[in-house]
């Protein structure tokens, strides 16, 4: 079974939706970048003051703060872990390979959430959190293909890529991705 992974895709591709479910099912530890930025948001820490206006904008947080995330939460955990929204350009890949490297857990699979754009911007706007609006998701977009997508090619190059058709029902896409762990 594998314990080390990582989720890559658009925006809205589902990456959330399906690595709280497999981090629940095998007690990982689900790491999103995203979803601890909100959290700082929320809390109103000096942190969150710093990204508020940059991620209501759908741009890119600084790679440094976000690597501090993810060495934060990496370092206190053994089971196995999920990787969700991270890492998101090619300094991150490379960060991300050097935290890796340190504490001796390399990254076993890499899911691919393969979808198209009509059906992305439908269900982003359908959940509407605050960077869900239509100019933002333009950029959020924008940006996942200029910077996130070249990834794919990355992860595929190393033997690490594993393409998940991410446009069906929940359940089809999780037995799908649970097929392909062992
Ligand atoms: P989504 O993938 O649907 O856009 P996320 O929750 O993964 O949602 O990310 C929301 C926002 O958080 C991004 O638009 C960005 O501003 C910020 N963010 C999340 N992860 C990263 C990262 N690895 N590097 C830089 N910024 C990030």
């Amino acid at each position: 079974m594998k314990k080390h992974l990582l989720f890559l895709g658009p925006p809205g591709a589902g990456k959330g939706t399906q690595a709280a479910l497999l981090s629940e099912a095998n007690s990982y530890l689900h790491l999103s970048t995203g979803e601890l930025l909100r959290k700082e948001i929320d809390l109103d820490t000096d942190l969150g003051k710093q990204v508020k206006d940059i991620m209501n904008k759908g741009e890119l947080v600084n790679d440094q703060l976000v690597l501090e995330i993810v060495k934060k939460n990496l370092d206190k955990y053994n089971k196995g872990w999920i990787l969700d929204g991270y890492p998101r350009n090619l300094s991150q890949v490379n960060s991300l390979s050097n935290v890796l490297r340190d504490i001796n857990q390399p990254l076993e699979i890499v899911f691919y959430l393969d979808i198209e754009d009509e059906v992305l911007i439908e269900r982003l706007l359908m959940r509407g959190r605050k960077d869900d609006n239509e100019e933002t998701i333009k950029t959020r977009l924008k940006i996942y293909k200029e910077t996130t997508e070249p990834l794919i090619e990355h992860y595929k190059s190393l033997s690490l890529l594993e393409n998940i058709n991410a446009d069906g029902d929940l359940k089809t896409i999780a037995a799908e991705i649970k097929q392909k762990m062992a």
